[in-house]
């Protein structure tokens, strides 16, 4: 990759360091009968590692600039398959139809540009990502991980906390990147939960959330003020708050009380 223009517009941060790279693959525990989406490619440095454990990895690569060094890179696997477009404009439901597996995971080192768009397409794809272990800008991490009350709580936190377990798997140094990017970095899992709360629309659930942390500095009845408060503070009496209370100070079940209520 000596000669290789890395472009930053597309979070083009290759990871050089094989033992982090190992610890990656080893979050998701187990690869029997598996199918894994990796987005950003990049060399196939995490594509190698994780084609020696999955059945079958897909990949989705926006640069095809990097078709030759894939090629070269990943020759002695036959389980590889990469797809030069940008992800979020893909249809992975139909791409991963044809494949048979009965796990499927997201593991990559994202390009942070995207992350949360990325995510989302994940989430609302439907499709039933068991493990989503990815390498993120640490403080976007730190938000994902949040727990009411703390700083970093905000709406995405719910979201997430909504559909998966946040695991925090441990933090990788900007050295070891080429080129050294401005951060450090996350690698965190997102584990699909068993069980989830009982939700009447998730897309209302998704739009309550947006609009209780839309103004940080606002309360509840601020920033809800055109949803119906009497029923928003039925709710929240239960919990001992009122419209005073602040968006970050609410747990997820209460913000699923919420939704269902004011559906
Ligand atoms: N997986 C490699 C590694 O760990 O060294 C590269 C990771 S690098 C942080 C992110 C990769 O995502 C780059 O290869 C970049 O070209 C690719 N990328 C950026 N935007 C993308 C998009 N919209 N769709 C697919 N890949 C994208």
């Amino acid at each position: 990759m000596q000669d290789f223009n890395y472009k930053k517009s597309l979070g083009q941060n290759f990871l050089n360091d094989k033992n982090v790279l190992t610890r990656i693959v080893k979050c998701v525990p187990f690869y029997d009968n598996s199918l894994v989406v990796e987005i950003g490619p990049g060399s196939g440095n995490l594509t190698k590692e994780l084609a020696k454990v999955a059945n079958h990895v897909l990949c989705y690569e926006v640069d095809e600039r990097l078709e030759n060094v894939l090629d070269e890179n990943l020759k002695e696997f036959q389980n590889v398959q990469i797809k030069y477009e940008d992800f979020l404009k893909s249809d992975i439901e139909n791409d991963i139809k044809d494949y048979k597996y009965d796990s499927l995971y997201l593991v990559a080192n994202l390009p942070y540009y995207i992350t949360t768009p990325i995510i989302e397409k994940i989430i609302t794809s439907g499709l039933d990502f068991k493990y989503i272990t990815v390498m993120i800008q640490k403080e976007v991490g730190e938000r994902f991980n949040a727990k009411p009350g703390m700083r970093e709580y905000n709406s995405l936190t719910v979201y997430l906390n909504y559909y998966f377990d946040i695991k925090k798997e441990f933090i990788v140094s900007r050295n070891s990147f080429t080129p050294k990017p401005n951060v450090d970095s996350m690698v965190i899992s997102l584990i699909k939960k068993d069980n989830l709360l009982p939700l009447k629309d998730e897309k209302f659930f998704n739009t309550l959330l947006r609009d209780a942390f839309k103004y940080k500095r606002k309360n509840i009845r601020n920033n809800l003020k055109n949803y119906d408060l009497d029923k928003v503070l039925e709710v929240l009496s239960k919990y001992d708050y009122d419209l005073t209370v602040r968006a970050e100070e609410l747990s997820l079940e209460i913000f699923v009380e919420l939704a269902n209520y004011l559906r």
